[in-house]
């Protein structure tokens, strides 16, 4: 008999993990079964509400390392050079559920926390560098349409066209969806973008909008859409296996940082607004510049607490860094931290992975799940020599805003319209067979369901992107695939 004894979760020795307490071996159970009972209980328990969206995921933790100096732009103490933070990472699909495929076609959630001498700093990006939608308002309805039908509770490729061709500036993130990189080979073979335009503030006070680019070190890959098809049957947790595996055996994954830098007063007039998250700035306007590197090395030992309970947030900035006026970002703030207040309860900072490694002096109190001790004074100001701000450490970033009060959409800049980033995409970056995979799974995709008066849209949202690759969507489509 092993040295371990099963307890309850008080820790008291139990007497049987095989039998219930019972009036003879024949006759009733006994309500004094009080770890019966805890058991039962805690089963009926054990799943708390999945991510709406981002169910299905995994992760590792792991060590960022600054190698370039870029202190010319930030201050932020785990940007400047040499400076080693740990952090933990989380990919995941967008749609599905929990248990659904690691394999279909969906963008995929790259999150990170690092855990700073600062307090934690977040990135909750995407393996793509754009979005579907620019404003928050259409957020919620854009993900209903990428789930399940009311009635018959089935995923519907029709209502996600529906929603698409009547939403133009969802083309820049759908052409690159149904390209190659809408199926990642594994999770360490696709790029990580913080999506969203972000600000850095250096030790001058001077403020930089930047844009994160986390570029895998193993090299782009992705799979087919039959090769995904049938890993989704074969094995639906193909890229969490993938991942676990790779760290298992010493093959730790790295990603190399690098970062677009565009001066506080460029935004001003560049050519595109530079917060409307469905554009990139083009790599000739704003070159990527080196930061360091990222290198996951470590598993987690125990999914639920260190990634089911894993919480990042957008709002998680440290001095030196900020957000922007991206209205995308600016809701996400708000809605994160909402969904981790409804998943995990009000104390979630506190569950260990999302505990920051550095003294917390907060005036929050109490509420369900507390765990760190609060301290007197419990309010502030106060007369106790309890912990005060400091607004030059904090060193918030800011920039300035007027108007009357609207609900409009970005002011057009120059070269701001929903299609010539995604023809640029589809004409300058893509080679002959990606782009007719491309049109291939475009044609796949729409002849699963999708009908008129949908249908005519579709292939004038393709005709919109690129003229040839609307005529082959059409073409196909209309010969059946
Ligand atoms: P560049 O030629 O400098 O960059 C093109 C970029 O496209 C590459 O650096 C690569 O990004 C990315 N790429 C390559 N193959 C694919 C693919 N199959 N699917 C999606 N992306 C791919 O040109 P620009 O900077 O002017 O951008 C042109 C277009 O490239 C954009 O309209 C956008 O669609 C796309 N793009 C641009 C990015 C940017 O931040 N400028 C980032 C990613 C895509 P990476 O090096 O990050 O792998």
């Amino acid at each position: 008999m092993s040295e371990k004894y099963a307890t309850t979760d008080a820790g008291a020795p139990i007497p049987s993990v095989e039998h219930s307490l019972t009036v003879g071996s024949d006759g009733p159970i006994l309500l004094q079964d009080h770890y019966l009972i805890e058991q039962m209980a805690n089963f009926n328990r054990e799943r708390i509400p999945e991510r709406q969206p981002h169910a299905k995921g995994g992760g590792a933790f792991g060590q960022f390392e600054v190698t370039h100096d870029l202190s010319a732009y930030t201050k932020a103490a785990f940007l400047q050079p040499g400076a080693k933070t740990e952090m933990v990472a989380r990919f995941s699909t967008v749609a599905g559920e929990r248990g659904s495929p690691d394999t279909w076609r969906d963008p995929r959630g790259f999150s990170l926390k690092f855990y700073t001498s600062e307090g934690n700093f977040d990135m909750v990006g995407n393996n793509t560098p754009v979005f579907f939608i620019r404003d928050p308002m259409k957020f919620q309805n854009f993900i209903r349409s990428q789930k399940r039908m009311a009635a018959n509770n089935l995923r519907d490729h029709h209502m996600q066209w529906d929603f698409w061709t009547l939403s133009p500036e969802s083309a820049h993130q759908v052409t690159w969806l149904m390209g190659d990189r809408g199926i990642p080979k594994t999770w360490r073979h696709m790029n990580g973008y913080s999506s969203h335009t972000y600000s850095w503030l250096n030790d001058k006070d001077e403020l930089f909008w930047v844009k994160y680019h986390f570029k895998t070190d193993q090299g782009i890959d992705f799979l087919t859409q039959d090769e995904g098809d049938k890993l989704a049957g074969e094995d639906g947790d193909y890229h969490q296996r993938d991942l676990f595996t790779a760290i298992e055996d010493g093959n730790f994954p790295s990603w190399t940082l690098h970062v677009q830098i565009m001066p506080f007063e460029d935004a001003k007039t560049y050519r595109y607004n530079p917060f409307d998250l469905t554009k990139v700035w083009p790599h000739s306007d704003y070159p990527l510049h080196e930061v360091g590197k990222m290198t996951l090395n470590r598993n987690v030992v125990d999914y639920h607490t260190q990634m089911e309970q894993a919480a990042f947030e957008p709002n998680n900035i440290v001095p030196g860094t900020g957000l922007s006026p991206d209205k995308m970002l600016l809701a996400r703030g708000f809605s994160y931290a909402d969904a981790h207040r409804h998943r995990l309860g009000v104390n979630y900072k506190q569950i260990p992975v999302n505990e920051p490694h550095v003294e917390v002096n907060a005036y929050s109190k109490d509420g369900a799940m507390r765990i760190r001790n609060a301290t007197d004074p419990v309010y502030t100001p106060n007369s106790m020599g309890g912990p005060e701000a400091d607004p030059r450490r904090a060193s918030e970033v800011h920039w300035a805003s007027d108007g009357d009060m609207v609900r409009s959409a970005y002011a057009l800049r120059q070269d701001d319209d929903d299609w010539s980033q995604a023809g640029t995409l589809v004409r300058e970056v893509l080679d002959d067979e990606a782009r007719d995979r491309l049109a291939n799974n475009i044609i796949g995709h729409v002849l699963d369901g999708v009908k008129e008066p949908v249908l005519s849209r579709v292939f004038e949202y393709w005709k919109n992107v690129d003229p040839d690759l609307g005529k082959k969507v059409e073409e196909g489509v209309r010969a059946g695939g």
